[in-house]
């Protein structure tokens, strides 16, 4: 396959004369790898097609959403059949309702729920509970880790931040970024001390796969000690499954990992691929919301009727074991794959490559490894990366154009998209290795 890109280039110089840096959320621009991003026309399946007529077997999926694939059929019928209806009322809908019942089959622990429209809104309104909850102010969270862009999360953000190099945003009140406490990933004795120096934590905010650093999974117990730390102090634990919520299993990553979280931010996944969030936790907590109490939260576009109906239809699929079982089974074939490809070419014998890989999340993380956190993750070659990133894409395979980005597989991802996969790789791994020094 020889991917051009002519059509894309111009186009994309065009979307940089009115797009601030040509795109709308800072990563896709490819300035972590180098080069023109394709411009994409349409995705179906596994795959998706730029305007050059390039088609890619597709590992980011909408950076997380489309775990049954693009354009899949049942969702396409649901988002249709609800626009012929209305596309928003500012007003109760059954749909609403059915859509929290079904989150809350997911997460049995919680009462509520509260539905919104981005991982950020989710991630804000779970801090704005847990500290009108305890009447404190500070947040703990863990560097590098990613949980929208609201000031107070901007501090050692991950993903877009990490990558462009600046740990945290100009913009940000000094003083909202002194209400935030940053602890390694995986050391829960550093949670601990931050809990015994300070006794204004609110909360602490994990996600409980790191998936904005790349996949760092937590390591045995972490999550548990979590838990106990912040109740023994008086401080509620807040999950961010934005990511892993119904990626991981059905009930997220409490259900893996055996845990529960006091609140649950939820996003990508529950909308179908359209947007849409959600907080779901204990009636107690989440009943101090307005209109119910006096923390407010509020949204014009929440509870979309389009994107409930595309949640909906995403999540019903889902609810099978088969649907976890072929994911697992796929990402365990990819892994694998992949580590016998890295190792072909030499780099994991020279400790220049390690898999990690949680579910149908996964990074080719260019280091020795285990990554274990942020601090780890910085040792990554870059540049290898993009190397192994751009060969990859001219065989047809989409990554993430960011070594601090997961993976992600879909249901519509075939067995023969994973062996493809793994016959570029081969390549790109030679390739990325003839460039090391
Ligand atoms: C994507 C993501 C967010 C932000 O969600 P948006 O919908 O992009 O605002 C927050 N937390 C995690 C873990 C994410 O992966």
């Amino acid at each position: 396959m020889m991917v051009r890109l002519a059509k894309s280039k111009v186009a994309f110089e065009q979307a940089c004369r009115v797009l601030v840096g040509g795109v709308n959320s800072p990563v896709r621009a490819f300035g972590a790898v180098g080069g023109t991003p394709p411009v994409i026309a349409f995705g179906e399946g596994a795959k998706i097609t730029d305007i050059d007529g390039n088609t890619y077997i597709d590992y980011v999926c909408g950076y997380g959403p489309l775990i049954l694939g693009h354009a899949q059929e049942q969702v396409v019928t649901a988002i249709t059949k609800a626009a012929t209806r209305g596309s928003g009322f500012g007003a109760p809908t059954e749909d609403q309702t059915q859509l929290a019942e079904v989150l809350l089959t997911a997460y049995p622990q919680a009462q509520r729920v509260r539905l919104m429209n981005s991982g950020t809104e989710a991630c804000m309104t779970a801090i704005r509970l847990a500290r009108a909850a305890t009447g404190r102010n500070k947040i703990i969270k863990c560097a590098g880790a990613y949980h929208g862009h609201a000031d107070s999360m901007l501090v050692q953000a991950g993903s877009g931040a990490l990558t462009l190099g600046v740990p945290s945003s100009p913009g940000v009140p000094a003083a909202t970024a002194a209400t935030t406490i940053v602890v390694p990933f995986n050391d829960i004795d550093a949670v601990r001390k931050a809990l015994e120096a300070d006794k204004d934590v609110a909360a602490m905010i994990v996600e409980p796969v790191c998936g904005n650093i790349g996949t760092v999974p937590p390591q045995k117990g972490y999550l548990q000690a979590l838990a106990r730390a912040c109740h023994a102090h008086g401080a509620l634990l807040i999950f961010d499954e934005v990511m892993t919520g119904f990626r991981l299993a059905f009930g997220g990553a409490q259900e893996v990992y055996d845990v529960l979280a006091d609140l649950t931010a939820l996003a990508k996944i529950i909308g179908g691929g359209l947007p849409l969030a959600a907080v779901v936790g204990p009636a107690a907590t989440m009943d101090l919301l307005a209109p119910a109490g006096p923390v407010y939260q509020a949204g014009t576009h929440s509870g979309n009727p389009l994107a409930v109906a595309a949640g909906l239809a995403t999540l019903a699929p889902l609810r099978t074991s088969a649907a976890y079982g072929r994911l697992e089974g796929l990402g365990a074939d990819l892994a694998a794959g992949l580590r016998q490809a890295a190792a072909k070419a030499g780099l994991v014998a020279a400790d220049r490559v390690c898999i990690q890989r949680a579910g149908s999340m996964l990074t080719v993380f260019f280091t020795a490894g285990p990554v274990t956190n942020y601090q780890a993750a910085r040792t990554c070659d870059t540049r290898a990366y993009a190397a192994f990133f751009h060969a990859m894409l001219e065989a047809g395979v989409n990554l993430p154009p960011s070594q601090f980005e997961s993976w992600f597989i879909s249901l519509a991802h075939s067995d023969g998209d994973i062996r493809h996969t793994l016959d570029a790789a081969a390549d790109a791994f030679s390739s990325a290795a003839a460039r090391l020094t």
